[in-house]
């Protein structure tokens, strides 16, 4: 039986890996650093691809509350991760494998159940070897066909749970060449009183870092500006690196400003030189500039869109922020999302909707705030408000429809009122079949047949899309007929179940089963998006038309009554 070990990669393969950790504390952005050096890499040629390690026990993030972690990011092969695969996958423009997440769920559950099947012949199962190896594996593997590979770990160095990780990385950079490998350590550089620069948190950091046997090449400090010389000069005497290899990351108006920062401070030429790459890259006047162009558009206005939802995070929703942005990038506006309250929008609060450009019902789970999320659709949909429903919003666009225009008294979601009179959304039998299977959601990447001459197919621009999937419930077949030659629609079907909703008489009225917001990118905006933000311009435009008619109806009437 072949061992972990066996499994390595031949180092003359080439890749080069960055390994990224974070010190002082947590959420100090290193997976947006790292994800903008991974840019920079790109536009000078470079196939580049990320890893994300998360030290939790859990073995995906399917089951983690967004309050508290953030949003569920959903990949293609329907791997449920870490929203910062989401950053990556943006940022860098590929789609990533659930293999692109390690967990210390995932490993454990690897090696106890290779252990059960008797692979490990007997030996003593310890976290050193047999947990580091795997880790390095899974690294290796992600790594496999790309040139360069970014792995952040998540957490903050010091924290026992990171401690195997760290032992893994270290053992890979003993194993690997030397010019393979980089780290890159991201620390706090906090303000004192007196407006000094301070350093004793990075230093003490770094410390940590050593003690455990790494040594940074790179550190990067996120400070409110710009890192004065001075401090730089001051980290790199005390954590022993050159001063070249200090660098800023400023706070920035948009995280999509962070690849034109750090390659200001030429944190990506002295990656590709560290690397032995500087030749390989594209001349820096070739490199891809579309990036800069795209994040720095020029914005004429701003459409102030709700977000009805369940959470008042924006990281709980933080797709649907960035597909709003990047529709924003497409047509040069800004948009500016509000969060609604959805348990507060019941019992004719709507006045939090007045002066809304559009609504946007996102994707939950569970009844809190269901009657507030139908109530958005009803506001949207009875004053033309252009409106999008996203998985949980899609299925109460149909329950809303079904409840105030078919007149089904009490209709509902089968997941929120189990005996409703009217069923419209509920599990299939298929997939009852698939629950006891175990598998109990529709994951990942499904393909979904688009009806022509419909709105779906204007924003398409094709007879089909493929999109990501998180649900369980449909909307019920037995309800069909009750549909049948009504103004809603369903455009976008998958077999016997809906995908896309529209409404023929109102301005923008889209509900998708899927969630387009994991597919959207800067320059390539989700078409529900960016036909939601077209609607909100040229319903602005008309009404504009409309008080311009208005105004000058009135300036004649002035004249003859002069
Ligand atoms: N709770 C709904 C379902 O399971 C919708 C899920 C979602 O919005 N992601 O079908």
């Amino acid at each position: 039986m072949p061992t972990e070990s066996d499994t390595h990669y031949d180092p003359s393969l080439g890749n080069k890996f960055i390994f990224v950790t974070g010190g002082v504390m947590s959420g100090l952005g290193k997976g947006i650093t790292a994800a903008s050096t991974g840019r920079l890499l790109k536009n000078a040629g470079f196939d580049v691809t990320a890893v994300k390690i998360d030290p939790y026990l859990n073995v995906d993030a399917g089951t983690m509350n967004p309050y508290q972690h953030g949003e569920v990011y959903v990949l293609e092969d329907g791997g449920e991760v870490d929203l910062d695969l989401g950053n990556y996958e943006r940022f860098l423009d590929i789609d990533m494998t659930s293999d692109h997440n390690i967990t210390t769920g995932k490993t454990y559950q690897h090696v106890i159940e290779q252990e059960r099947a008797g692979d490990y012949l007997g030996k003593t199962v310890q976290i050193i070897p047999h947990i580091t190896d795997d880790i390095k594996r899974r690294i290796r593997e992600a790594a496999e066909g790309t040139d360069v590979c970014i792995i952040e770990v998540g957490g903050t160095v010091g924290d026992i749970e990171g401690m195997p990780y760290l032992e893994a990385l270290r053992q890979f950079a003993h194993e690997e060449p030397e010019e393979n490998v980089l780290f890159t350590h991201v620390t706090l550089v906090p303000y004192s009183k007196n407006g000094e620069q301070k350093t004793k948190p990075t230093q003490h950091s770094v410390k940590e870092v050593r003690s455990i046997g790494l040594q940074p090449d790179i550190i990067v400090g996120r400070c409110e500006d710009r890192l004065d010389p001075e401090t730089k000069e001051k980290i790199a005497l005390f954590c022993d690196i050159p001063t070249e290899a200090v660098f800023s990351n400023p706070d920035v108006e948009d995280v999509y400003h962070v690849p034109l920062m750090v390659e200001e401070e030429g944190l990506d030429q002295y990656v590709l030189e560290h690397f032995g790459l500087a030749d390989e890259a594209l001349p820096e006047g070739e490199r891809a500039n579309q990036w800069r162009e795209i994040v720095t558009t020029e914005k004429e206005g701003t459409v102030d869109v709700a977000l009805v939802g369940k959470y008042d995070l924006e990281d709980a929703y933080m797709s649907i922020h960035e597909s709003l942005k990047h529709a924003g990038f497409e047509v040069g506006v800004d948009v500016d999302v509000h969060w609604v309250p959805a348990d507060e929008l019941a019992d004719g609060h709507e006045g939090q909707l007045e002066g809304m450009d559009g609504v946007i019902v996102p994707g939950g789970f569970g009844m809190r705030g269901s009657e507030g999320k139908i109530e958005a659709v009803r506001y949207a949909r009875e004053n033309d408000v252009p409106f999008l429903g996203l998985c949980l919003g899609f299925q109460m666009a149909v329950v809303e429809y079904a409840r105030n225009v078919l007149g089904l008294e009490g209709a509902h979601s089968a997941e929120m009122v189990e005996d409703t009179p009217h069923p419209v959304i509920d599990i299939l039998p298929e997939q009852y079949e698939v629950e006891d299977m175990g598998g109990t959601m529709r994951l990942g990447e499904h393909t979904t047949v688009i009806e022509p001459e419909t709105l779906a197919y204007d924003l398409y621009g094709d007879t089909s899309c493929s999109e990501r999937h998180r649900h369980r419930y449909e909307v019920n077949p037995e309800y069909f007929d009750a549909f049948e030659g009504e103004p809603l629609v369903f455009s976008g079907t998958a077999g016997n179940r809906m995908e896309i909703l529209e409404l023929e008489t109102h301005p923008y009225f889209v509900g998708t089963q899927f969630h387009p917001e994991y597919t959207s990118r800067p320059g390539q905006p989700s078409p529900p998006f960016l036909g939601l933000v077209e609607a909100v311009l040229e319903r602005s435009e008309a009404d504009d038309a409309e008080t311009a008619d208005a105004d000058a109806d009135t300036d004649a009437e002035t004249e003859v009554t002069h």
